[in-house]
């Protein structure tokens, strides 16, 4: 379930705390653009360090480039991307707010949805434990009447979007009553189809200047590099290329903070292997991405696995890993068998021979795709959003702490000088010596302890460092965990030893 309060705090507090503003603010702001402050950029670093040492370091078979923004522009012509890259829109006359057709009938179908979750929860308190939910959707006519409804109106979204038959999406809307979140009325315009890429020219003069594009996805920047890296790095299939990388849309509706961005990270893989195979690798990797997520020590019931009923014309199978954000479940990362769509696409617009001998089977043949595509971004946002937790104390006191998975932290280790005289900071900034070339530290000196373990508890900095009087006597210090807030008497030299376990990154 939607949960607005949160996410308005969550945002609050990314900005309050230096993890993320929105673009060009002094001039108020440039709509769905947004900055990562000081510790934004840390966790955004931390957590592309983790998809890149999980997928490229400890795969043998990957490996992992970084190509261009610019591509040339037929790259989007075969890819598809000019033709269909497309979104319907439609418009409220009374509002003057655009929505997304598809989004609009889908948003609808969540809402029977939440109806159909009532009612299952209803039948749960009433049966207590002999409640059976798999039975009680099967067979409660309500329940039943309810999904039957949601896949007629899927079937007729999917069939007109396939046929690209914009009157029958605006005639869905009506059939549906579906009214404008804002002016309440039904008053839309016609359905419009509307290219997401962004354009641009490239060259001097106006004459020689041609329209290029900025990239939509980095999934092709891998695939034109195909033969390039298979040559020089002699791979044989399977194997994998990686890329982190900037992508951009013209996003119709981008009113979610860093979930829909115009300017956004995706973090992909394309996955060759032999036709034929692609529905193990395609289980493979499902597996895989599932394990990275669970790593993270995020629980599992903050994600959900939606298997695709409308497949993109290239796909043979697709998987979307959703993350429950204060928005609702929502897509963070797709899985797709993408066939040799692509690779045949360019080997036809390219003129050149885009194929794998296979010395096997003594076959030349176009490798098939199973990608993995995430969000990095997103993946910031399920982060930071499960993080942020309000909690009373013990003392009645209240704190705001951002339970980050301690591996991705922004600030892993504060060191504080007890008072600011005495020849503590010197001490500090001893020990912040020794520290800071393992650990990203921070050194603090300015008000209560107390207000400083407030301030690092809400960016999430997994250890806190106290330096006494007692330290210049016998060389420990105090210790302060994020979570547990216990505190423990470590000699200096046994600092790296308990926190380097703590911070280790999952594998
Ligand atoms: P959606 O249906 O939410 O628009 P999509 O299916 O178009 O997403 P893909 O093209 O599969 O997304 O892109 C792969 C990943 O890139 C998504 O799972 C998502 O995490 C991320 N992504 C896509 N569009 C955006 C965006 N506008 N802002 C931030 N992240 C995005």
């Amino acid at each position: 379930m939607p949960n607005d309060d949160l996410f308005k705090k969550v945002i609050a507090h990314a900005k309050e705390y230096g993890f993320i503003f929105q673009s060009s603010e002094v001039y108020d702001g440039l709509s769905a653009v947004y900055d990562y402050g000081q510790n934004g950029a840390e966790l955004k670093n931390n957590i592309k360090d983790y998809w890149w040492k999980s997928m490229v370091q400890y795969h043998e078979n990957i490996v992992g480039i970084d190509a261009a923004i610019f591509m040339h522009p037929a790259v989007w012509k075969a890819s598809g991307h000019v033709d269909a890259f497309n979104d319907p829109l439609i418009d409220n006359k009374d509002s003057k707010k655009r929505y997304r057709a598809d989004v609009l009938v889908e948003d609808h179908c969540a809402k029977i949805e939440g109806k159909i979750e009532k009612e299952v929860k209803k039948a749960a308190k009433r049966f207590g434990d002999k409640f059976d939910e798999k039975q009680f959707i099967t067979t409660n006519p309500r329940v039943v009447g309810y999904n039957e409804k949601i896949g007629e109106i899927k079937d007729s979204l999917y069939k007109a979007m396939d046929n690209e038959d914009l009157p029958a999406i605006k005639q869905l809307i009506e059939d549906l009553e579906i009214v404008c979140p804002i002016s309440g009325t039904r008053n839309w315009t016609d359905v419009r189809q509307f290219n997401l890429m962004f354009a641009t020219q490239l060259g001097s003069t106006a004459e020689g200047a041609s329209t290029i594009y900025l990239r939509p996805e980095t999934a092709q920047g891998i695939f034109v590099n195909y033969l390039n890296v298979q040559k020089t790095s002699r791979m044989k299939l399977p194997f994998g290329i990686a890329q982190i990388g900037k992508a951009f849309r013209n996003e119709i509706v981008a009113r979610q903070f860093i979930f829909r961005m115009r300017e956004f990270e995706q973090m992909e893989m394309q996955f060759f292997v032999r036709p034929g195979t692609e529905k193990e690798w395609f289980e493979y990797w499902k597996e895989e991405r599932m394990k990275w997520h669970f790593n993270m020590g995020i629980p599992g019931d903050q994600y959900r696995l939606y298997e695709h009923e409308k497949l993109a014309h290239y796909a043979n199978a697709a998987f979307d890993v959703e993350f429950n954000f204060p928005i609702g479940f929502k897509e963070l990362e797709g899985i797709h068998s993408r066939t040799n769509f692509d690779l045949s696409a360019h080997q036809e617009h390219s003129g050149r021979k885009i194929q794998y001998f296979d010395p096997e089977t003594k076959e030349s043949y176009v490798p098939f795709v199973v990608e993995t595509s995430i969000g990095l971004d997103r993946t910031f946002l399920a982060v930071l959003s499960y993080a942020y937790q309000e909690e009373k104390l013990e003392d009645g006191s209240e704190r705001t702490v951002m339970r980050i998975p301690p591996f991705l932290a922004p600030i892993k280790v504060a060191v504080f000088p007890l008072v600011n005289k005495d020849g503590l900071p010197d001490k500090s900034k001893e020990i912040m010596d020794t520290l800071k070339y393992d650990f990203m530290c921070h050194y603090e000196e300015k008000d209560s302890i107390g207000k400083r373990y407030r301030r690092h508890d809400a960016i999430g900095t997994p250890y806190c460092i106290t330096v006494d009087h007692q330290t210049l006597e016998d060389n420990t210090v105090t210790i302060r965990e994020r979570d547990s807030m216990k505190q423990d008497r470590v000699a200096i030299d046994q600092i790296p030893e308990v926190v380097k376990e703590k911070l280790r990154m999952p594998r």
